[in-house]
């Protein structure tokens, strides 16, 4: 990896989670003199403990909270406070306020949609304060044990046994909670292999984890099973979900609806193409970046993941 490809992939994953942490990746400070993927997880767990909470009510009683990591769905009730997403415990004491402001109900169901840091960190806090946790079988396995992600140049140690999920399943498991029938389904692998979807019917509220980043390039999981033909697999699995109704919560970005969706498998779908083409051709890694064959798209989609790191990802996987 080249100190340039280095640098993408730290600007990226800070800006994924939130502004608060975009401002510290440009921030020349002495954590990333050296083991620059290792100090950027370090920091983007500090910087959540200064991150901004925002809830926004969607329908049927479930709201989102945005803000700490990955987007974190709630659907409160007389059965205990449900959460789709755990974010970054450094962000405690404010999801604290946001869930107490929403209900007095007690916290005690939270699923994973995958297993990324940035959704399962506060596992061990919420499973301390009541919660059971439900994740596809390949959450418990990378969370078990150390688990490398070559495109952050991190190595995550075995997480706390109690921060492990208590239940899971392989490819589906439907839940009747608060009134509320919610369906988790497993993606074949696309975001990483642990990836699953959790629709509440009734509201007809989506949350796609990081199989959506709305309105910006997606970062793939290739050392965990991730790649451009599985994103695209399930974006078309949520298009085939989605109705003009459903709202759909994405794992990054604000929550939107299937014409959006539409646009993104619109751009995964070009992008592809472009690529398997030059590769095809036989252009190197860098002959195809140099070609900079997402150009058209970069503007619209290009200020979260960079270019240059899409592309990459995308290469590997044609
Ligand atoms: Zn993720």
């Amino acid at each position: 990896m080249t100190s340039t490809q280095r640098t993408f992939s730290r600007r990226q994953f800070l800006a994924s989670t939130g502004a608060a942490t975009l401002s510290l990746a440009f921030r020349p400070t002495h954590a990333f003199a050296q083991h620059e993927g290792d100090h950027l997880v370090t920091q983007i767990r500090e910087a959540a403990a200064s991150a901004k909470i925002e809830v926004q009510s969607l329908r049927g009683n479930v709201s989102v909270l945005t803000g700490s990591g990955g987007n974190i769905a709630v659907l409160p009730g007389r059965e205990g406070k449900l959460l789709v997403d755990a974010g970054i415990p450094g962000t405690r004491i404010e999801i604290t306020k946001a869930l107490e402001a929403l209900s007095g109900d007690p916290i005690k169901h939270l699923i994973n949609t995958h297993w990324h840091f940035d959704h399962t960190d506060g596992n061990e806090w919420l499973h301390a304060a009541g919660a059971s946790i439900l994740a596809h079988e390949n959450t418990r396995k990378h969370l078990s044990t150390s688990t490398r992600v070559e495109d952050w140049a991190f190595t995550f140690q075995p997480s706390p046994a109690a921060a492990l999920p208590t239940d899971v399943f392989a490819s589906h498991r439907t839940l009747h909670l608060n009134g509320a029938t919610i369906e988790l389904r497993h993606y074949t692998p696309a975001h990483t292999d642990s990836d699953v979807s959790v629709h509440f019917v009734e509201a007809d509220v989506l949350h796609a984890g990081d199989t959506w980043w709305n309105g910006v390039y997606p970062f793939i999981d290739r050392s965990t099973g991730g790649s451009i033909d599985g994103m695209i697999r399930a974006t078309e699995w949520n298009l085939d979900q989605a109705t003009a109704k459903t709202l759909i919560i994405p794992g990054h970005g604000p929550v939107g609806d299937r014409s959006q969706l539409v646009e993104f498998h619109d751009m995964l779908t070009g992008i592809r193409s472009r690529i398997a083409g030059l590769k095809k051709q036989g252009l190197t890694q860098q002959e195809v970046l140099a070609a900079k064959p997402s150009a058209s798209y970069d503007e619209k989609w290009g200020h979260l993941v960079p270019p240059n790191l899409f592309v990459r990802i995308v290469y590997a996987g044609v």
